[in-house]
């Protein structure tokens, strides 16, 4: 198996480049920012709880997450790898990945962690704001408060991997294609 870390700040480009690397290389995409929207939307009691807290930028408490990725590999046992995008944000979240997978006898084998500087950051969510309907994406003062909740919780995982020597980072600022050749060498890599 295959699995993947995808890593970065709110506008990193995780999303578009997670759809480009399943494509390629025919992984299972498990994004928690997506998860938690369809629990919004189909108006579960979760979702209703977690949409208070990304209304404001905050993170969702970590056993929520981790409940749904638990439930989604226990539902892809015959996948050929996962890409894991917007999760973990929290070394909390980073150790529990590790234990799930190994109860599957499996592991992450590399973080792709995406550079991108503050200011490309607020100005492509603001961009996205005006027709994603993201409630999170439309006010700036949100928007700052997502990137100082990744900078206090959620960039320190990079650590985590950096420790286990699979930390790699790729400049998140250029064409998506030349962004997306450089995923992928690493990946062959
Ligand atoms: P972005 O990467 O643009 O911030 P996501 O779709 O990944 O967007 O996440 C949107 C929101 O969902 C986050 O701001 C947070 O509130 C919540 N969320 C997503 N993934 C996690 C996670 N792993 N842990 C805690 N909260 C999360």
């Amino acid at each position: 198996m295959l699995n993947l870390v995808l890593f970065g700040p709110p506008g990193a480009g995780k999303g578009t480049q997670s759809a480009k690397l399943i494509e390629k290389y025919g992984l299972v995409h498990l994004s928690t920012g997506d998860l938690l929207r369809s629990e919004i939307a189909a108006g579960t009691a979760l979702g209703l709880e977690a949409k208070k807290l990304m209304d404001q930028g905050m993170l969702v408490p970590d056993a929520v997450v981790i409940g749904m990725i638990d439930s989604k590999l226990n539902a892809n046992k015959n996948a050929g790898g996962f890409i894991f995008d917007g999760f973990p944000r929290t070394i909390a979240q980073a150790e529990a990945l590790d234990q799930l997978l190994a109860g599957h006898n499996e592991g992450i084998q590399c973080m792709l962690s995406l550079r991108v500087t503050e200011e490309e950051l607020t100005r492509r969510l603001l961009l996205r704001g005006k027709d994603s309907g993201r409630a999170d994406d439309q006010d700036e003062s949100i928007i700052r408060k997502r990137i100082q909740e990744y900078e206090n919780k959620t960039a320190q995982v990079a650590g985590y991997y950096a420790a286990q020597g699979k930390l790699r980072e790729i400049e998140g600022i250029g064409e998506i294609e030349v962004i997306f050749n450089a995923l992928c060498a690493e990946i062959e890599a």
